[in-house]
């Protein structure tokens, strides 16, 4: 077999410089054209044999055969094959002409002279085959005339004549028909086998292009890769296939892998990577391919196919070459396309964020609407908003989807919030409990696993913080942690904003001595609870004979004198209730949905504490006034007025009273 398989290679060769048939018509004629040249003649050894056997099968029961041994010899002076019954005496066989002991035969004759001969029994030098007449005729190629084997035939002594020369070239002519279609079988096989690879080329090279058009069709990378599994799983079903990919990317695909380079198994994979080419790797019957999955951007992963080495040959190699070429573009295309999606998804929700973060001024609203936004943008379980503050050195917890926490408190230095004080740096953490750089209560409660967590700073100082978790490992992606660190950006600005707006508006509305509220605040509310409640009443505190206390002890005693008024009508009445400076030395007292008789006692315990507990002692003078719904006249001027009026009666009878207007 080894030596046809040479053969025809070297015949290949030697006909290298033929004119290969252009068109399927021309074939017949072409592969009859085929013939033996000279430099063929070292490698036809076994399609002599090969030929021989289909010659002795088809004469069977020639006349001389099986009774006399008849030779096929080549034109070198091997003896090719031997049939008949003296086809064992060693004796005759090899009969080898070349040598000197046989000296000149009918074949070395034959093949010399290119003309059939016959060498009588006494003729030979060879005592073997002295008892033998020896009758041989050559065997030409078809179109040079060459001769390329010679029949040889041993006779009994004195019988060999004409007629068995004629009858032997007979034999020659059928031998070389034999010859030649086994000659013309290589070629048709050669051809059948090139003209099945072409089919098997062309009903591939379709697929991929429908392959190819189909991936690009696709926008989306999870599809990308759905469809080259698909196609390799069609094509070739017995095949493993794995995807390891370089980029973090998750894909739902439980062949899509992360390419890990430490793996040994991964060496190929990681050749193919670095360098961008094939690698291939055989480890018994089975062939392992490892494909870059390359863009025009770089290489994004590596394919590997785990395939049975003998049904994977050069064809195959090239389609899923092909294939993971087209697979590279197409994928790189979706990405690039999904990451402009991505970007323009952030855009928008920055700009929403940042929208509507602005337009309330309210922060626990701020904040409450951010943690939904959170919650929603990075499929977390859990947001928390913590806010830093300095004076008492804690991190508190502002909002919260988790109420056990609202309001909870953590030491400026505990926990990732400590670890953010001092780095400003965002962190992500993939497993809480596989890695714990540091215990956390948020997490421990929540029993969260992955973790993001951002500083919100301003002005390069830290005021809060932001976190979102999920109870699963390895939740969040790199993109999520660019995109909170980008959010917490605005979240920072949004909370300082708030809590700036938050104390503007308290200084507003706060007289500073006296830490109550301003007058215009007093009128404020009362306005707006006359519009929803149906009665209310009010009280003013005048502190008596202040200019003397002033003029005693000093503007600075006659302050904190206020301040120890003020601090006790505070204590002095209910959360609900309104007290304000009215002005100077004037306080007034708002209180909703009490009657005049309450408000009295409410009043004269005001008027007694003050009496008793101010030092340097004052007392003060009150007067009160109420309003009903049923009232002629509803307003805060009028309800001023006979306050008044009252407060004016309580000085005329003698000061440290209270009186109704
Ligand atoms: P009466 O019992 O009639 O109310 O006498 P009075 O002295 O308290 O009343 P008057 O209206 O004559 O004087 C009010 C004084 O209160 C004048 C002013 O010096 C003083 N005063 C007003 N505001 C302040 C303040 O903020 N601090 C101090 N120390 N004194 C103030
Ligand atoms: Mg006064
Ligand atoms: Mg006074």
């Amino acid at each position: 077999m080894a030596l046809q398989d040479d053969w025809q290679g070297s015949f290949r060769q030697n006909q290298a410089n033929d004119q290969s048939p252009r068109t399927p018509n021309e074939l017949p004629l072409w592969v009859q054209r085929q013939d033996l040249a000279e430099a063929d003649m070292p490698y036809t050894h076994s399609l002599l044999h090969g030929s021989f056997i289909d010659w002795q099968e088809q004469t069977e029961g020639f006349p001389w055969t099986p009774d006399y041994p008849i030779l096929l010899l080549h034109p070198d002076g091997t003896t090719v094959a031997v049939a008949g019954t003296g086809a064992d005496d060693k004796a005759i066989v090899p009969w080898h002409w070349g040598e000197e002991t046989l000296g000149p035969t009918a074949a070395s004759i034959a093949l010399g002279t290119c003309r059939p001969t016959l060498v009588r029994a006494d003729e030979h030098v060879s005592p073997s085959i002295r008892s033998f007449d020896s009758i041989a005729v050559p065997v030409f190629t078809r179109t040079s005339g060459i001769p390329c084997a010679a029949l040889a035939c041993l006779l009994p002594a004195g019988t060999a004549q004409a007629g068995e020369l004629k009858l032997l070239q007979a034999a020659a002519l059928h031998f070389r028909s034999c010859l030649y279609r086994r000659f013309e079988l290589l070629f048709v096989k050669d051809l059948l086998q090139a003209s099945h690879l072409t089919a098997r080329e062309e009903r591939r090279r379709d697929l991929l292009f429908d392959v190819l058009r189909r991936l690009n069709d696709h926008i989306d990378v999870e599809n990308v890769l759905a469809e080259v599994f698909n196609i390799l799983e069609q094509v070739y079903p017995m095949c493993r296939t794995d995807l390891f990919l370089s980029q973090d990317y998750s894909s739902s695909n439980e062949k899509v892998k992360p390419l890990a380079f430490h793996q040994q198994e991964m060496d190929i994979c990681w050749k193919a990577f670095m360098e961008g080419e094939m690698r291939e790797e055989y480890e018994g019957t089975r062939r392992r391919i490892a494909l870059p999955l390359t863009g025009k951007q770089g290489v994004y992963g590596v394919l590997l196919l785990d395939v049975s080495a003998k049904d994977f040959d050069d064809v195959d190699l090239r389609f899923v070459t092909m294939l993971t070429g087209g697979a590279g573009t197409a994928f790189e295309k979706a990405k690039l396309h999904e990451q402009a999606n991505t970007l323009i998804g952030e855009l928008r929700l920055i700009n929403e964020l940042t929208h509507r973060l602005n337009s309330s001024l309210r922060l626990s609203d701020t904040m409450q609407f951010a943690t939904a936004e959170l919650l929603h943008i990075f499929k977390a379980d859990y947001c928390f908003i913590l806010q830093l503050d300095p004076l008492n050195g804690h991190f508190i917890v502002m909002s919260t989807n988790a109420p056990e926490m609202t309001n909870e408190k953590f030491d400026k230095d505990y926990g990732f919030c400590g670890v953010m004080l001092t780095t400003k740096e965002p962190i992500i953490l993939s497993d809480y409990h596989s890695a714990t750089p540091v215990s956390s209560h948020l997490m421990d409660v929540t029993q969260s696993r992955s973790l993001l967590a951002s500083p919100l700073l301003l002005n390069g100082e830290m005021i809060g913080a932001v976190m979102v978790t999920h109870k699963l490992p390895n939740h969040f992606s790199y993109d999520n942690y660019k995109l909170l660190q980008v959010l917490s950006a605005h979240l920072g600005l949004a909370v300082s904003n708030s809590s700036l707006h938050a104390e503007v508006r308290r200084m507003v509305i706060t007289d500073n001595l006296t830490g109550l509220f301003a007058r215009h605040y007093l009128n404020e509310r009362i306005q707006r609870k006359q519009q929803k409640d149906g009665y209310g009443s009010l009280i003013l505190v005048d502190i008596d004979h202040f200019k003397k206390v002033n003029d005693t002890f000093g503007h600075q005693i006659g302050d904190a004198i206020l301040i120890q008024v003020s601090t006790i009508i505070r204590s002095a009445i209910r959360d609900t209730d309104i007290a304000a400076r009215w002005g100077g030395e004037e306080l007034a007292i708002y209180l909703p949905k009490l009657s005049l008789e309450q408000t009295m006692r409410v009043a004269e315990r005001i008027r007694k504490r003050v009496e008793e507990e101010t030092s340097p002692k004052v007392t003060v003078s009150c007067g009160l006034s109420e309003w009903t719904a049923a009232d002629d006249k509803v307003s805060v001027e009028s309800l001023f007025y006979r306050a008044d009026m009252a407060l004016y009666d309580a000085k005329h009878k003698g000061r440290n009273t209270v009186a109704v207007g």
